[in-house]
């Protein structure tokens, strides 16, 4: 599997925060503001509402 789609799986199982996928043309995270690049390296990004488990 590639990198990339490893980065829009999510895998609760490593115990990081689920994210929302930033907006069209931005890189912060949709739910908290945080930049993409800056999370911790558990965390995960989706598409799906219902899966954000990020805590503001
Ligand atoms: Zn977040």
């Amino acid at each position: 599997m590639s990198k990339r789609s490893t980065m829009l799986q999510v895998d609760v199982r490593r115990g990081g925060a689920v994210h929302l996928c930033p907006r069209a043309g931005t890189l912060v995270a949709a739910c908290c503001g945080r930049g993409v690049l800056e999370l911790p390296e558990n965390d995960r990004i989706t598409e799906d509402a219902g899966l954000v488990t990020c805590r503001r």
